[in-house]
């Protein structure tokens, strides 16, 4: 593979557009397309090159890079639907397929074997670190697929990522995401629930904070996203929990972790309750807060609020 590459970008989203600029600007040369002229359109402001159809990008594509829904438009996509040609019928032969969409380890494992089978190259490649992650170049790629397939696409994934994780085989890297996924969902349930049964004990969120943070109920959920406002000023509690991680993805996420639990017959159990309490959370009105406002649910169903329950402030002060 070339040092610089063609690229196809399909998919200029939330997140695909902000890579698909530092795709650019590191020197590849893209051609973005979206099915959603909106979104062509901001991209092209961006500075991304764009063109009208994928028939304008794909043949000439050294990679196609896909960052889309799910694992329904990636397969549709490759296999063409609705008359349109598939993007592995439309790619020269050889063509690297880089899915970094987020979606089902089966699905990531068929895509997989549908490019091979067409005569391609395929790595998955999902990523963390949301929008702001996609934005400043420094998400994290998990990766699953072939080691010179994961070498070939470095350069493209060091252009807009800051830690690249090869995982495995194909699909290794959808089972890293989901994995990591359904102990963040479980966890932030976890400490949640501490929290508002601290309020209930009297306890402040900062005592509990100061507490749990040195002790074994340490975790990212607690340290870095903290659900109540005060002890973590940067976590989305304290803006009204504007995301962050938005509920509608962590439901989406878990419900990817509860198709693999149960396609490899593993019998979880916090993580189908995860996956429901995720869901009705985001059916009802949780889908655009980050999704640490979970709290916000236990404390409803607990008939309690945070202030009139703690003992102390907030920020640690006694009352
Ligand atoms: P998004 O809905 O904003 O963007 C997806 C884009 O794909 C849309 O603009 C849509 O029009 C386009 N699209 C769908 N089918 C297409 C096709 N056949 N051809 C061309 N374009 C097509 O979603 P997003 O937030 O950018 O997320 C993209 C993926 O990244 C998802 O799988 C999501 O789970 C994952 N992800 C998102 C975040 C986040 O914070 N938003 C974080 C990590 C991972």
């Amino acid at each position: 593979m070339p040092d610089t590459y063609t690229v196809a970008f399909l998919g200029l989203g939330h997140m695909g557009g902000p890579m698909a600029v530092n795709l650019a600007r590191a020197g590849h040369r893209v051609a973005g397309y979206d099915v959603v002229p909106a979104a062509l359109d901001a991209a092209r402001s961006a500075g991304v090159p764009v063109v009208e159809s994928v028939a304008e990008a794909v043949p000439d594509a050294d990679v196609v890079l896909t960052m889309f829904p799910s694992g329904r438009h990636v397969l549709d996509a490759y296999r063409g639907s609705g008359g349109q040609p598939g993007l592995l019928a439309l790619a020269a032969p050889g063509t690297m397929f880089l899915d970094c969409s987020t979606i089902n380890v089966d699905e990531a494992r068929e895509a997989a074997q549908l490019a091979l089978g067409a005569g391609h190259r395929s790595v998955d490649a999902p990523v963390s670190g949301g929008v702001v992650g996609a934005e400043a170049g420094s998400l994290t790629f998990m990766v699953g697929g072939e080691a010179d397939d994961f070498d070939a696409v470095r350069p493209l994934l060091d252009a807009m990522g800051k830690r690249i994780v090869h995982c495995g085989a194909h699909g290794a890297g959808q089972a890293a995401k989901v994995c990591n996924n359904l102990i963040l969902g479980v966890s932030m349930i976890a400490v949640s629930e501490a929290f508002v049964l601290g309020e209930k004990l009297g306890l402040s969120h900062q005592a509990l904070f100061d507490v749990a943070s040195a002790a074994s109920g340490q975790c990212w959920a607690l340290t870095t996203n903290c659900p109540v406002p005060g002890p973590v000023p940067t976590s989305p509690a304290n803006r009204d929990y504007q995301p962050g991680f938005a509920g509608a993805l962590m439901a989406k996420d878990l419900n990817l972790a509860l198709n693999a639990l149960h396609s490899t017959g593993v019998a979880g159990r916090m993580g189908p309750l995860a996956a429901e309490i995720y869901d009705t959370f985001a059916a009802e009105g949780g889908a655009g807060r980050d999704f640490s406002a979970i709290i916000n649910d236990i404390r409803e169903r607990s008939g309690t609020t945070p202030h009139k329950t703690a003992t102390a402030h907030d920020d640690g002060s006694p009352e």
